[in-house]
């Protein structure tokens, strides 16, 4: 079936308009603090709003009331008050919001590029100066504690920084001809396209922060499609845009789901898309997205392993794995969802099981919170299906987080640290779980454990703990995964290096950020110049295939 045709996703509450004005749950659902941040947020930002009212589109400049009559909510899933809703983007909004990033792609692409570093420059004070209400805005609609949600923000913040040199990365290189100068092969990158950037709920700022800065500065235009389940982030990040003096139509930001999305894949003045998210919608994207010969890169699903060998520093080990495999409540691309544990070290099950028991699940306000809900309640379910089903297939739940309860919030979508051990034959394992869930499968030997990592369809991330050089030498060598860490358990590359996720986990040619973000966005040109005094009085044209010699 084509994907477009699939059943909506139980999780989008789809209702018209109309019919929901008037019975908006009031905000008593949220606790104090809650409560004064979302109308606090609602109060101080245009386009976003944590107190039932409406998200905006953000087109041309003005942040604007969509005429949809479908409409999405957006709920905390800690108490599934209601917060905002998001349009499902009518064809002509979003024909408006094309034209708008064509028209400008008109004068920003040929701005200068000391220009589109200056606003890059006070974008990064921007977001540094509003950093409180992008983290609590993430904390509202995503579930995230407020510590987790800095570290979203300071993570793309990282991307935006780094694109400050855009000036040096943009350089081209030149080489002199070999006789006196008279031939100048010249290669340099050239903006070339209005893109298009789609998002997942689970990095609300650091996601979208991945690509607004490398193609503004790079002089595209950029239309952004957060993810409808978290908006607010990519909302206050549009106006801190338009605060940092970015032109009209630079950026625009579009809401919706699958029909935003195909209009996105088959419109044929976007010539890129970015998309970050989980691997149906990336297949449909991609394959989408390159049948209208567009260039796209999608980041797509994860199972990443953590070796432990005996020889590792046990505490390190362990605090690392769980902190990797339970922060964010799993909901990371590149969680630890995998612990091989290696030889003797099958014995330190017990105690990884007891220090995970002592996170503390709570809401993203409370103080003291290890891990707050997951996104939904369909998601609560897919991840207790899958912990019901380790348990038919023989799997032991040595750890169970299902029917965890938090008090004061009876309604949230609460999973608890599970661990299980179990084989890669079943299905808690061959699946992304995405949800606070560590399987334990264990192995004789550091060949064993590389055999499992290598022989599984994702190549997100991993990591070795060892105190052997020689270990984690042949550890990064041999394994056949992207992002590899030596004793750091989250080995996401510095924003200077590129994303590195392979296998099942990327489509596309180009990675995300770094050196490669800036070949993502920019045409690659030649120029090959000839410069000759005599050419002025020479009168005979040559025939010969010309060889800059
Ligand atoms: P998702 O695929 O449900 O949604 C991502 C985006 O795609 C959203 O904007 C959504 O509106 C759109 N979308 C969803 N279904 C679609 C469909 N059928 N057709 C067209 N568009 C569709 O992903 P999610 O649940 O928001 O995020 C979690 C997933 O993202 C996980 O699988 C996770 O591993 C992955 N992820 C990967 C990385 C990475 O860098 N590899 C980073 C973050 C998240």
């Amino acid at each position: 079936m084509p994907i477009a045709k699939l059943p909506r996703p139980a999780r989008l509450r789809v209702r018209p308009y109309a019919t929901t004005t008037g019975s908006r749950p009031p905000l008593s659902g949220l606790s104090a603090t809650a409560k004064a941040k979302a109308e606090q947020l609602s109060k101080e930002w245009k386009g976003t709003n944590a107190t039932g009212e409406n998200t905006k589109n953000f087109i041309g400049g003005q942040f604007v009331e969509s005429k949809a009559d479908k409409w999405i909510d957006v709920v905390d899933p800690a108490t599934q008050t209601l917060l905002t809703r998001v349009p499902e983007t009518t064809s002509s909004e979003f024909d408006q919001a094309v034209n708008a990033a064509s028209e400008a792609y008109k004068t920003w692409s040929r701005s200068s590029v000391l220009t589109r570093q200056r606003f890059v420059l006070d974008l990064q004070h921007q977001l540094k100066q509003n950093g409180d209400a992008i983290a609590s805005s993430i904390v509202l609609e995503q579930g995230k504690t407020y510590p987790d949600a800095q570290g979203d923000l300071l993570r793309g913040l990282q991307v935006v920084e780094t694109a400050c040199g855009i000036p040096t990365a943009l350089m081209g290189q030149t080489i002199e001809g070999t006789k006196a100068a008279s031939s100048l092969p010249m290669a340099s990158s050239h903006l070339l396209f209005a893109t298009d950037s789609i998002a997942p709920f689970n990095f609300p700022a650091m996601i979208p922060l991945w690509t607004i800065p490398m193609a503004l500065a790079t002089g595209n235009t950029l239309i952004l499609k957060p993810s409808e389940r978290d908006p607010g982030a990519a909302m206050i990040i549009a106006e801190l845009c338009q605060r940092a003096g970015l032109p009209e139509g630079v950026l625009n930001v579009v809401h919706g789901t699958v029909p935003t999305v195909n209009a996105i894949c088959d419109h044929p003045a976007i010539k890129a898309i970015s998309f970050v998210g989980g691997d149906r919608a990336g297949k449909h994207i991609y394959e989408r997205g390159r049948a209208t010969g567009k260039r796209v890169q999608a980041n797509l699903g994860a199972k990443n392993h953590a070796v432990l060998m005996p020889d590792a520093n046990k505490n390190h080990a362990l605090n690392s794995i769980i902190g990797a495999a339970f922060g964010a409540a799993g909901q990371r691309c590149m969680a630890i969802s995998v612990a091989v544990l290696v030889g003797p070290t099958h014995s330190w099950i017990p105690e990884l099981v007891e220090r995970a028991k002592k996170l503390k699940v709570n809401q993203g306000f409370e103080q003291g919170t290890d891990l707050g809900p997951v996104i939904s309640p369909a998601a609560k379910q897919r991840i207790t299906g899958l912990i019901a089903s380790a348990e038919e297939e023989g799997g032991i739940i040595a750890l169970d987080g299902r029917n965890y309860q938090v008090p004061g919030y009876p309604d949230g979508n609460w999973v608890g640290p599970t661990v299980i051990e179990a084989t890669t034959t079943m299905r808690c394992y061959r699946e992304e779980i995405f949800g606070p869930v560590l399987i334990v499968i264990k192995a004789d030997t550091l060949d064993d454990a590389l055999a499992i990592i290598n022989e599984n369809k994702y190549g997100n991330g991993t990591a070795i703990f060892t105190q052997s050089g020689a270990t984690a030498r042949k550890f990064e060598r041999e394994v056949e995964v992207g992002q590899v860490g030596i004793n750091v358990p989250i080995p996401v590359p510095l924003p200077m290096f590129s994303w590195s996720g392979n296998k099942a986990s990327f489509l596309g040619d180009i990675p995300f950020y770094g050196r490669h973000g800036i070949d993502f966005y920019t045409q690659n040109k030649t120029t090959t110049a000839l410069w000759k005094a005599e050419d002025a009085i020479g009168n005979k044209a040559s025939v010969d295939m010309p060889t800059h010699h």
